[in-house]
């Protein structure tokens, strides 16, 4: 044994990539999705993953979810956290109000009934739905269900976000709303976000780095720092400067590949 420490390892919100490799199928059908991805994303840190159709984006947040395992490398979460994981579609429960969608994660977790009470209330505040518990998902419009889905992710107390195009299919004006409450939330909770969008410009409006993979395989080509002091506008000059940056190394990536 030595008793010599390296590397501190098990810091609660860290997420460590370490030459993650995926394959689909096998043989002649093998695609290989994810090739040798390594990074480092520090507990507090918003990281966006931006890059075209099909290059691994999805793949290698199902991975850092535990939802499918990697074919080569490894991954290390901080404390064996549980990270939360949100989608494009909210998949809440239809028959369900917005505060039993919310309450959900709070009963698995075994919370006796006035802690989940207290706990769905103040959630919903959070993500100001506070007047909306009684209603049910198709009631209410595609932001505020993306907010419930959000509250709801909230709910499994992690310090780990994995959002997979979370406000796709979002009109500009929610999807800005969004960006605002996600970025107080994040800094009011001190989340770890790893934030997969094609979006530049709300990559560039949301990240503190911005990473770029490649056209298949996923490999880690490109990555930057964001530093544009916060709250930011999505519209703002300093925005756009860094989005368009994004825009022309993912134009160069995608034509490399002749699409
Ligand atoms: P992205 O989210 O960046 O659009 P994905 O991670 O969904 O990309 O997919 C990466 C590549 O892996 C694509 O070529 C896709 O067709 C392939 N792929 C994804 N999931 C599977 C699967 N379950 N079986 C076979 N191929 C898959
Ligand atoms: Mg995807």
């Amino acid at each position: 044994m030595t008793p010599t420490t390296t590397t501190p390892r098990g810091v609660t919100g860290s997420v460590a990539l370490r030459g993650v490799t995926k394959v689909y199928g096998q043989g002649g059908n093998a695609v290989l999705a994810l090739d040798r991805v390594s990074l480092d994303v520090t507990p507090g840190e918003f990281v966006c993953l931006v890059g075209a159709s099909g290059c691994g984006k999805s793949t290698l947040l199902n991975l850092v979810a535990g939802l499918d395992r990697a074919s080569g490398g490894a991954i290390e979460l901080g404390d064996g956290v549980n990270p939360g994981l949100m989608f494009q579609e909210p998949a809440l429960f239809p028959w369900l109000t917005v505060e039993a969608n919310v309450e959900v994660p709070l009963k698995l977790r075994g919370l006796p009934r006035a802690e989940r009470r207290a706990r769905v209330a103040e959630l919903l505040r959070t993500v100001h739905l506070a007047d909306f518990g009684r209603r049910r998902p198709h009631q209410l419009s595609g932001g505020m269900r993306q907010r419930v889905a959000l509250a709801r992710t909230l709910a499994l107390d992690t310090p780990v976000l994995l959002m997979d195009e979370p406000f796709g299919a979002l009109d500009a004006m929610t999807r800005d709303i969004l960006h605002d409450e996600l970025e107080r939330i994040w800094s009011e909770r001190g989340l770890t976000v790893l934030f997969v969008t094609h979006n530049v410009r709300e990559a560039a409006r949301l990240a503190d780095r911005i990473i770029l993979l490649s056209s298949r395989p996923g490999r880690i080509i490109w990555s930057t720092r964001v530093d544009v002091p916060r709250p930011r506008r999505i519209d703002s000059p300093e925005i756009a400067t860094i989005a368009a940056e994004v825009t022309d190394r993912l134009r160069t990536e995608v034509g490399r590949h002749g699409q």
